[in-house]
């Protein structure tokens, strides 16, 4: 290793780690290489493995590499709390001017890391991965994400975009934008979004893990975007309001209907139209005001977030 008083900056590589044993050191030994790239800019890295209370061999796998390597740093998790959970723990423990967010089945490239830091250094805080393609995922699963982004782009003015990865590199002041946004329930692509600052994307065809298999099985994909939708998304608490109208004015129509009939032709069915129109009008009513309170509970939601009234990225 070089000497370390040339360096002036400090690359922090967060990696959220679940049962990645077999991982860990490819991924250290494939990281290593882009070292010489950032050590002549005169960047350091830093490791900061979280390990998300594996069951297998990460922290030991973690522990070794420490031996051979001081700048490895390690936050072990008592249990599994999820990635989310992980990548903001990984931000609290990074030191470094710049942080990358990598996972550890090699699925984002280190490859990609100088091109990444070359925008961070002509002026982007934020440098933000896409897959254009998702060869090697299930068609169905492809489908289903698709349709997600789609809807939440009509009902989250959070900018979200697909195939963004969680691959990216950022500047402190992002890191503490991300940092500064407490929420509990985290939908990191969203916060992301919501953080703002100036992103470049870069884009790149998608990679099958190198080894180990996915943490996310079709279900737990399907809760999390609904996590999403609820972080990001108010827009379901307000859904009763547009039913119950939708039932209010079938059911004043009906009636409007069924007085002229009466009138017209007498009532051989003895009131029960009318009992009908009274049942739908009633159970509108009722929707509306399901909505009303929606509409407040929304408010408070975003209220017992805490997210920050704004973000500064530049001041005198
Ligand atoms: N991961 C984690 N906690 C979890 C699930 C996953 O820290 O509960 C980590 C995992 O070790 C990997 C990254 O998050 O480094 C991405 O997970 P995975 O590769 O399984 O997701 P995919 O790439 O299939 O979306
Ligand atoms: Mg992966």
């Amino acid at each position: 290793m070089n000497n370390q008083t040339d360096f002036t900056k400090t690359l922090s590589i967060i990696v959220p780690c679940y049962n990645e044993e077999e991982s860990i050191p490819l991924f250290y030994a494939e990281t290593i290489k882009q070292e010489q790239y950032f050590h002549e800019k005169g960047v350091e890295f830093e490791f900061i493995f979280v390990d998300d209370g594996s069951r297998d061999k990460t922290v030991e796998v973690i522990k070794n590499l420490r031996e051979k390597d001081e700048r490895v740093h390690l936050v072990s998790f008592s249990r599994n709390f999820g990635k989310e959970s992980a990548i903001y723990a990984g931000f609290e423990k990074a030191t470094g001017d710049f942080a990358v967010l990598m996972d550890a089945d090699l699925q984002d490239p280190p490859a990609m890391l100088p091109e990444m830091y070359s925008y961070i250094e002509s002026g982007h805080d934020f440098v933000g991965t896409r897959r254009v393609d998702r060869k090697g995922e299930p068609p169905i699963r492809s489908w289903f994400a698709r349709r997600f982004y789609g809807l939440m782009r009509g009902i989250s003015k959070t900018d979200i975009v697909d195939g963004a990865r969680d691959f990216r590199m950022m500047t402190k002041r992002v890191r503490d934008a991300i940092l500064s946004m407490k929420e509990y329930n985290r939908f990191s692509k969203g916060i992301f979004g919501w953080v703002g600052f100036d992103i470049k994307w870069l884009e790149y065809e998608n990679i099958e893990r190198v080894a180990g298999e996915t943490k996310w099985s079709f279900w737990k994909l399907f809760l999390y975007s609904l996590e999403g939708i609820m972080a990001f998304s108010t827009v379901p608490l307000m859904l009763s309001i547009v039913f119950g109208m939708v039932f209010c004015l079938l059911a004043l129509a009906l009636l409007i209907f069924v007085i002229v009939r009466t009138a017209a032709f007498g009532d051989p069915f003895a009131g029960v139209p009318l009992v009908i129109c009274a049942i739908s009008l009633v159970g509108g009513i009722q929707l509306i005001c399901i909505g009303i309170l929606g509409m407040y509970l929304s408010k408070t939601y975003l209220e017992v977030k805490q997210r920050p009234i704004y973000l500064v990225k530049e001041e005198f």
